[in-house]
């Protein structure tokens, strides 16, 4: 065992003077050398590409300072600065790079410092064990030689006696005590290989580390070299692209040169020629203004010359558009007087589902074929003919009613005043005439459209407004059917400035301009007379409805200012109430019918049959009417009749009142023996049993000045009023 441990003292002691001489002459000093050495050979390089560049940089600067390539010089310095920037920063690099190296080796000489004191220790370590071995082979020696010794004695004890066992025992403990130094030794052998153990442990270790190093140091050398290179193709590549690009600049520059000499030799005759030209059209502009000042006053003076004469020419227009304007007024004042300023028209309603059926129902009125002014009617088995202004039969259209109509309506335009009444029974289609349905409307809406249109037409020379009323009498009580209290009773009152003109302080007046704002005041209207009674349709036959239009005009050529009134009225029921049932509220609503009635045919008598007097006052209605019944106003009285069976003495009454209101107009004598054959009111009452409203002879001296009404008007607060009726106020409001 000994020998063998020796053994591996001896070969871990060669190997220690291995690594040692090793270490001795390491790569790593190599290593550093080389790299030092190298850097400086780059640092050389370095000066002489900078010398280079400062070479070509003043090449470059000398012959094109002037020239468009400054600008590239300008890059390429850039570029070039760059470069000098990038190779500082790889001067850095390097720097830090010898840091590393020298660091590197400082900490290598530790480790080398740290072995040597490692490979002392171990060197005395083993001296001091190679002194115990010696000892301890000694002993060993010296224990060899002993034995022979104890059997000597064993021998002899065999012979002697206790002497001799006494001496054994002596050399049984010595024996032991060797025993025991032999087992010392051993463990200290142990712990010699131990330590030699742990020692090669570390040596592995520091090897290990050794070759790290190493590795680090390479690969830093590679990289760095790389790098150079890399930087040194760069900086090449950019000087080459530079001084060859400055190469083809240069040239191009110069042949540009040359063509811009040739064009210059070229060009100077053709500056020559420009020159001259410029001369020339100088003087041609310092003369310009004086022939544009000639050329002005001649054509001022044509322009002023024609001016004139279009002047004069409009002023003749001017003239003859008035003189034409006089004459068809005259002329349509001529036709209406021809045709009479008050007409009459009848109307006949078919028979309708609610006539019934049976010999009640049986159509009492038939035609004359060739006349359209005539109609008979079927009473009491004898045939009674009536001839009027004209006779729409059943199947008379809404618009060929109205077609005979408009000219009256027109006229309103011109500063006519015109009244048109629906005279009847209850139920004979009054309503229907003036107002008909939405489908199918009435003279009332197709005359505002008819307006309208007529209105357009004349826009380019007149302005034109147009405004609506609407009133109600009932009981002899005006009432203002658009105002914010349709109950209140309005008063017919004289103009105070003295005109003698009419007006109704606080009726209501609104401007329409469309269909629509007329369908809203007439929905408005009929929302108050609704909300004003408890059954509308008993009502509205006991009442005179009355729809007021006023058309301003103004001739924008001449000044002129017009005004026309047309007033659409649908008449209280004509009816003869039994005198028998009537009796209370119902007889005095009759009384008043009656009474406006019979004034109403009064006046027309006395218009038509030009009476120095006419009783206007008699009635609100006349009274309200009064301007736009007198003077040269137009009237049409559109009396309607059921053809019915059952209706006839009601027919036969309005024929009659029709008849007799058209039959005036035949001049004072006949007038006078007309009048003579006409029943009185007395006789009328006996004859038929009940009222007639009639033409009674007028009561004289009652009468004012027939005067213009419809001034004043004012328009209530659309607060002031409730419910439906102020909301379709307001849109009337905001739409007229
Ligand atoms: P009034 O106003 O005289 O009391 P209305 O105009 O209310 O009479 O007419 C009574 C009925 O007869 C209504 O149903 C109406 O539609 C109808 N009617 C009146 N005239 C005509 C007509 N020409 N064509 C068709 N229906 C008519
Ligand atoms: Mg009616």
């Amino acid at each position: 065992q000994v020998e063998t441990l020796k053994a591996k003292l001896l070969e871990q002691a060669q190997e220690i003077s291995r690594l040692r001489s090793e270490l001795g002459g390491t790569d790593a000093e190599k290593h550093r050398d080389l790299l030092a050495a190298e850097n400086e050979r780059l640092r050389q390089e370095m000066k002489v590409c900078e010398g280079e560049l400062r070479e070509l940089r003043r090449q470059q600067q000398a012959p094109c300072r002037d020239c468009a390539h400054l600008q590239e010089n300008t890059e390429l310095q850039e570029q070039l600065s760059q470069l000098q920037r990038e190779s500082e920063e790889t001067r850095a690099k390097l720097a830090e790079l010898d840091l590393e190296v020298q660091q590197k080796t400082n900490r290598l000489a530790e480790v080398e410092l740290r072995l040597k004191d490692s490979l002392a220790e171990r060197a005395e370590e083993e001296e001091r064990l190679s002194r115990r071995l010696r000892d301890s082979q000694e002993t060993i020696a010296s224990l060899k030689s002993q034995p022979q010794q104890i059997k000597y004695i064993i021998k002899t004890v065999e012979v002697e006696s206790a002497k001799a066992k006494q001496a054994l025992c002596e050399s049984q403990s010595r024996n032991q005590y060797l025993q025991e130094q032999v087992g010392m030794q051993r463990q200290v052998l142990k712990e010699m290989e131990q330590q030699l153990q742990s020692s090669q442990k570390t040596v592995a270790q520091l090897r290990a580390q050794i070759m790290l190093y190493e590795a680090e140091l390479e690969r830093a050398h590679g990289q760095m070299l790389e790098e150079m290179q890399a930087m040194e193709e760069e900086k090449n590549r950019a000087i080459e692209e530079a001084f060859s690009r400055a190469q083809v600049e240069m040239k191009a520059v110069h042949e540009n040169l040359a063509g811009v000499r040739t064009n210059l030799l070229t060009l100077q005759p053709a500056l020559r020629t420009l020159t001259h030209d410029y001369n020339s059209l100088k003087r041609q502009v310092r003369d310009f203004p004086l022939l544009l000042q000639e050329a002005l006053r001649s054509a001022r003076a044509e322009i002023s010359q024609a001016i004139e004469e279009v002047n004069s020419t409009n002023r003749e227009l001017l003239r003859k558009y008035r003189r034409e304007l006089q004459l068809r007024k005259k002329c349509h004042n001529e036709l209406v007087r021809l045709k009479g300023n008050i007409r009459v028209f009848g109307r006949v309603r078919p028979i309708t589902k609610e006539d019934g059926e049976g010999p009640e129902a049986a159509n009492a009125v038939t035609f004359d074929a060739d006349d359209d002014a005539v109609l008979h009617l079927l009473h009491k088995g004898k045939q009674v003919s009536f001839e009027l202004d004209k006779v729409f039969p059943p199947q008379a259209s809404q618009e060929e009613v109205f077609q005979e109509v408009q000219a009256l309506v027109t006229s309103c335009i011109d500063g006519y005043n015109v009244c048109i009444f629906a005279y009847g029974q209850t139920g004979a289609g009054k309503t229907y005439t003036m107002e008909g349905t939405a489908a199918n409307p009435g003279i009332n809406q197709r005359a505002l459209q008819l307006l309208f249109s007529e209105v357009r037409g004349k826009a380019a020379d007149w302005d034109y407004a147009i405004s609506v009323s609407a009133a109600e009498i009932y009981n002899e009580a005006l009432r203002d059917l658009l105002g914010k209290e349709p109950q209140e009773k309005l008063e017919i009152k004289l103009c105070p400035d003295g005109s003698g003109q009419l007006y109704v302080p606080g009726l209501t007046e609104f401007r329409v301009q469309s269909v629509e704002d007329i369908n809203k005041v007439f929905e408005f209207g009929h929302v108050n007379r609704a909300t004003e009674c408890t059954n509308l349709n008993e009502h509205s036959s006991r009442s005179h409805a009355l729809l007021i239009v006023t058309v301003r005009g103004l001739d924008r050529s001449t000044g002129l200012r017009t005004t026309g009134k047309l007033n659409l009225v649908d008449l209280a029921g004509s009816e003869r109430v039994g005198r028998s049932g009537a009796e209370g509220s119902r007889l005095r609503e009759a009384q008043h019918i009656n009474k406006s009635l019979s004034a109403l045919g009064d006046v027309i008598y006395a218009l038509r049959s030009r009476q120095g007097h006419v009783p206007f006052r008699n009635s609100k209605l006349t009274y309200l009417l009064q301007d736009s019944l007198s003077g040269d106003s137009k009237t049409l009285m559109m009396v309607q009749v059921s053809p019915a069976e059952k209706n006839t003495s009601e027919t036969l009454c309005s024929l009659k009142f029709a008849e007799r209101v058209r039959s005036v107009e035949l001049g004072p004598v006949s007038r006078k023996a007309e009048l003579a054959s006409w029943p009185s009111q007395e006789q009328l009452e006996v004859t038929e049993g009940l009222w007639v409203p009639f033409l009674f002879p007028f009561t004289p001296g009652r009468e004012g000045t027939p005067a213009p009404s419809g001034r004043g008007h004012a328009s209530p607060s659309p607060g002031q009023l409730s419910g439906r009726a102020a909301s379709i106020r307001r849109k009337l409001q905001t739409s007229g």
